[in-house]
């Protein structure tokens, strides 16, 4: 296993998804919330983050893969679609981490399209110093732009377990 310098510690994770649960349902008022999660890397800080939030809360997925490279640089496929209804619901789409955001830029576009009451997203980490076009609704944490790992960030599918988030020294 390579060496890991850890960045954010399980008990700090643990406080910020709590607050991030209060303010998302703090914005929602009584309307149920649809928390549309991106797989796979969304997965911890969705089932943290969903049972803290109080209230009617709705689940589902989506997975995309991104076939980066010089000719069609960050061109994302839909790899699995969700399975809800999400027109006319508050949605919420979790993400580990906005880094270039084109991620974000091409699920949002697809989302609109399917009429949500409105789309907000959530992100447990947000690349500092990566030029990108938006800016997320909730932040747990601003981290360098490293190569994290831990928390359901995966490298090459390893480290998704850690229960902190570090980087590879
Ligand atoms: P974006 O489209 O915003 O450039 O990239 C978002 C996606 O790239 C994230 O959902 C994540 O899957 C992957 N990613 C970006 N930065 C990192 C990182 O530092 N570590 C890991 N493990 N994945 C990252
Ligand atoms: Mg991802």
């Amino acid at each position: 296993m390579e060496e890991l310098v850890t960045l954010i510690t399980e008990s700090e994770i643990q406080q910020r998804v709590l607050e991030m649960a209060q303010e998302i349902r703090q914005d929602a008022g009584d309307q149920p919330i649809l928390l549309l999660a991106v797989l796979k890397g969304a997965v911890p800080f969705l089932t943290d983050l969903s049972r803290a939030i109080t209230g009617d809360v709705l689940i589902d997925y989506v997975q995309l893969s991104s076939y980066g490279n010089q000719t069609r640089p960050g061109k994302v496929h839909v790899h699995k679609d969700h399975d809800l209804d999400i027109r006319g619901q508050y949605t919420v789409v979790i993400d580990d981490i906005l880094d270039t955001g084109a991620t974000w830029q091409h699920l949002s576009d697809l989302l609109l399209t399917r009429a949500p009451a409105c789309l907000k997203l959530a992100v447990l980490l947000d690349k500092v110093g990566v030029p990108k076009e938006s800016v997320p609704d909730y932040v747990g944490f601003r981290v360098p732009n490293k190569f994290v790992v831990g928390y359901g960030l995966d490298k090459a599918e390893m480290y998704r377990n850690l229960r902190y988030i570090g980087y590879l020294k």
